[in-house]
Protein backbone atom coordinates (compact mmCIF):
# COMPACT_ATOMS: atom_id res chain seq x y z
CA UNK A 1 0.00 0.00 0.00
CA UNK A 2 1.44 3.43 -0.80
CA UNK A 3 -1.01 5.98 -0.15
CA UNK A 4 -3.73 6.72 2.65
CA UNK A 5 -6.92 7.99 2.19
CA UNK A 6 -6.58 9.81 5.75
CA UNK A 7 -4.08 10.41 8.80
CA UNK A 8 -5.70 7.42 10.66
CA UNK A 9 -5.16 4.91 8.02
CA UNK A 10 -1.61 6.21 7.79
CA UNK A 11 -1.04 6.47 11.82
CA UNK A 12 -2.96 2.79 11.50
CA UNK A 13 -1.09 1.44 8.73
CA UNK A 14 2.03 0.43 11.55
CA UNK A 15 1.98 1.11 14.51
CA UNK A 16 4.85 -0.57 15.95
CA UNK A 17 8.48 -0.93 15.34
CA UNK A 18 9.54 -3.88 13.17
CA UNK A 19 12.80 -4.21 15.19
CA UNK A 20 11.62 -3.96 19.11
CA UNK A 21 7.78 -3.91 18.90
CA UNK A 22 7.73 -0.44 20.59
CA UNK A 23 4.92 1.62 19.90
CA UNK A 24 5.94 3.76 17.15
CA UNK A 25 5.97 7.81 17.84
CA UNK A 26 3.88 10.44 15.44
CA UNK A 27 5.23 13.46 14.18
CA UNK A 28 4.88 16.03 11.56
CA UNK A 29 8.15 17.51 10.73
CA UNK A 30 9.29 19.79 7.67
CA UNK A 31 13.16 18.05 8.48
CA UNK A 32 14.58 14.40 8.66
CA UNK A 33 17.70 12.76 8.19
CA UNK A 34 17.24 12.46 4.73
CA UNK A 35 16.38 16.16 3.69
CA UNK A 36 16.94 19.38 5.51
CA UNK A 37 13.95 21.83 4.69
CA UNK A 38 15.66 23.68 8.02
CA UNK A 39 13.22 27.03 6.75
CA UNK A 40 10.44 27.63 8.21
CA UNK A 41 11.04 25.10 10.68
CA UNK A 42 7.98 22.71 11.74
CA UNK A 43 8.04 19.72 14.29
CA UNK A 44 5.06 18.81 15.92
CA UNK A 45 4.06 15.88 17.86
CA UNK A 46 0.85 14.02 17.25
CA UNK A 47 -1.98 14.70 20.57
CA UNK A 48 -5.18 14.20 20.63
CA UNK A 49 -5.89 13.64 17.24
CA UNK A 50 -4.27 16.32 15.92
CA UNK A 51 -1.02 18.37 14.89
CA UNK A 52 -0.86 21.78 16.02
CA UNK A 53 1.62 24.51 15.76
CA UNK A 54 2.62 27.95 14.95
CA UNK A 55 3.40 28.66 11.57
CA UNK A 56 5.43 32.12 10.82
CA UNK A 57 6.49 32.96 7.79
CA UNK A 58 8.71 36.47 6.89
CA UNK A 59 9.27 37.85 3.79
CA UNK A 60 9.83 41.07 1.94
CA UNK A 61 5.95 40.96 1.05
CA UNK A 62 4.29 39.89 3.86
CA UNK A 63 4.89 38.86 7.36
CA UNK A 64 2.31 35.50 7.77
CA UNK A 65 1.74 34.56 11.62
CA UNK A 66 -0.70 31.82 12.28
CA UNK A 67 -1.57 29.04 14.20
CA UNK A 68 -2.39 25.87 12.52
CA UNK A 69 -4.32 22.63 13.64
CA UNK A 70 -4.89 19.18 11.34
CA UNK A 71 -7.08 17.29 12.67
CA UNK A 72 -6.99 13.59 11.58
CA UNK A 73 -10.53 12.78 12.38
CA UNK A 74 -11.97 15.23 10.22
CA UNK A 75 -9.05 14.91 7.89
CA UNK A 76 -8.85 18.96 7.38
CA UNK A 77 -6.49 21.74 7.98
CA UNK A 78 -7.49 24.80 9.74
CA UNK A 79 -5.60 28.32 10.51
CA UNK A 80 -6.63 31.54 12.03
CA UNK A 81 -6.17 33.94 9.00
CA UNK A 82 -9.59 34.34 7.23
CA UNK A 83 -9.92 35.82 3.83
CA UNK A 84 -6.17 34.90 2.90
CA UNK A 85 -7.44 33.02 0.67
CA UNK A 86 -5.07 29.75 0.11
CA UNK A 87 -1.76 31.87 0.48
CA UNK A 88 -0.70 29.76 3.70
CA UNK A 89 -0.98 27.06 2.28
CA UNK A 90 0.62 27.72 -0.43
CA UNK A 91 4.01 28.30 1.09
CA UNK A 92 3.18 25.40 3.28
CA UNK A 93 2.94 22.97 0.33
CA UNK A 94 6.04 25.04 -1.11
CA UNK A 95 8.81 26.29 1.35
CA UNK A 96 7.75 24.42 4.77
CA UNK A 97 6.99 20.65 2.91
CA UNK A 98 5.76 19.29 6.36
CA UNK A 99 5.37 15.59 6.01
CA UNK A 100 4.51 12.81 8.78
CA UNK A 101 6.91 10.19 10.46
CA UNK A 102 6.23 7.30 12.36
CA UNK A 103 9.18 6.78 14.22
CA UNK A 104 10.61 4.32 17.05
CA UNK A 105 12.47 6.17 19.22
CA UNK A 106 12.91 3.33 21.66
CA UNK A 107 16.71 3.79 23.30
CA UNK A 108 17.52 -0.11 23.23
CA UNK A 109 16.12 -0.58 19.65
CA UNK A 110 18.75 2.18 18.41
CA UNK A 111 17.80 1.54 14.88
CA UNK A 112 15.46 4.77 14.80
CA UNK A 113 13.18 3.06 12.49
CA UNK A 114 11.10 5.55 10.51
CA UNK A 115 8.49 5.48 8.26
CA UNK A 116 7.55 8.64 6.81
CA UNK A 117 5.08 10.23 4.02
CA UNK A 118 5.79 12.48 1.44
CA UNK A 119 5.04 16.42 2.21
CA UNK A 120 1.41 16.42 3.17
CA UNK A 121 -1.03 18.32 0.26
CA UNK A 122 -4.49 20.45 0.60
CA UNK A 123 -7.33 19.95 -1.77
CA UNK A 124 -7.84 23.76 -3.72
CA UNK A 125 -10.50 25.01 -1.79
CA UNK A 126 -12.11 25.14 1.30
CA UNK A 127 -14.94 23.93 3.17
CA UNK A 128 -17.29 24.87 5.85
CA UNK A 129 -16.85 23.16 9.30
CA UNK A 130 -19.01 23.85 12.48
CA UNK A 131 -19.07 27.34 10.32
CA UNK A 132 -15.15 27.98 10.05
CA UNK A 133 -13.00 27.84 6.36
CA UNK A 134 -11.27 24.01 6.58
CA UNK A 135 -9.05 22.63 4.06
CA UNK A 136 -9.46 18.66 3.56
CA UNK A 137 -5.92 16.95 2.78
CA UNK A 138 -5.15 15.32 0.15
CA UNK A 139 -4.57 11.42 -0.03
CA UNK A 140 -1.55 10.53 1.93
CA UNK A 141 1.71 9.14 -0.35
CA UNK A 142 4.64 7.39 1.40
CA UNK A 143 7.80 7.86 1.14
CA UNK A 144 10.29 6.13 2.66
CA UNK A 145 11.08 3.36 5.37
CA UNK A 146 14.79 3.68 7.08
CA UNK A 147 16.61 2.43 9.45
CA UNK A 148 20.28 2.31 11.54
CA UNK A 149 21.34 -0.85 12.09
CA UNK A 150 25.27 -1.27 13.14
CA UNK A 151 26.47 1.59 11.94
CA UNK A 152 24.99 1.16 8.37
CA UNK A 153 21.70 3.51 7.13
CA UNK A 154 19.33 1.98 5.34
CA UNK A 155 17.03 3.98 2.94
CA UNK A 156 14.16 2.26 1.43
CA UNK A 157 12.50 4.20 -1.00
CA UNK A 158 8.96 3.51 -1.33
CA UNK A 159 8.16 5.36 -4.28
CA UNK A 160 11.02 3.99 -6.90
CA UNK A 161 11.08 0.43 -4.92
CA UNK A 162 14.69 0.07 -4.54
CA UNK A 163 16.94 0.29 -1.28
CA UNK A 164 20.27 2.48 -0.67
CA UNK A 165 22.86 1.63 2.29
CA UNK A 166 24.97 4.38 3.77
CA UNK A 167 27.87 2.46 5.69
CA UNK A 168 29.16 4.70 8.35
CA UNK A 169 32.25 3.24 8.78
CA UNK A 170 34.45 2.49 6.52
CA UNK A 171 32.79 6.11 4.55
CA UNK A 172 31.89 4.11 1.20
CA UNK A 173 29.68 5.66 -1.42
CA UNK A 174 26.00 4.83 -1.40
CA UNK A 175 25.44 1.30 -2.15
CA UNK A 176 21.79 1.17 -4.52
CA UNK A 177 20.24 -2.94 -4.17
CA UNK A 178 17.42 -4.52 -5.18
CA UNK A 179 14.45 -3.40 -2.84
CA UNK A 180 14.81 -4.94 0.37
CA UNK A 181 11.78 -5.74 2.84
CA UNK A 182 13.20 -4.66 6.12
CA UNK A 183 10.07 -6.64 7.49
CA UNK A 184 10.78 -10.20 6.24
CA UNK A 185 14.13 -10.91 8.70
CA UNK A 186 15.05 -10.87 12.13
CA UNK A 187 17.54 -8.04 12.70
CA UNK A 188 20.61 -10.48 12.86
CA UNK A 189 19.62 -12.03 9.58
CA UNK A 190 19.10 -8.71 8.11
CA UNK A 191 22.38 -7.02 8.90
CA UNK A 192 24.09 -10.41 7.44
CA UNK A 193 22.19 -10.03 3.97
CA UNK A 194 23.29 -6.11 4.27
CA UNK A 195 27.00 -7.10 5.17
CA UNK A 196 26.99 -9.99 2.46
CA UNK A 197 26.10 -7.72 -0.35
CA UNK A 198 28.58 -4.75 0.66
CA UNK A 199 31.34 -7.01 0.53
CA UNK A 200 30.36 -8.59 -3.09
CA UNK A 201 28.99 -4.88 -4.77
ZN1 LIG B 1 12.43 -0.03 17.63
Amino acid sequence: MSSFTTITDFINYKNKCIFCQNNLSITLSNFSLEDLYLFPSIYTKYNNYKFEFHFSYNSIFENIDTFISIDSKSNQLMYDIIDNERRVLNILEQSARPHIELSCFNDQCKTKYTIATKPIRFENSYVYNLGRQVWNLKPLQLRSETAEIDNIYIYNDLVKSETKIFPKKPYINPIKFDFLNLSSYPKNQLIHKIKTQIIFS
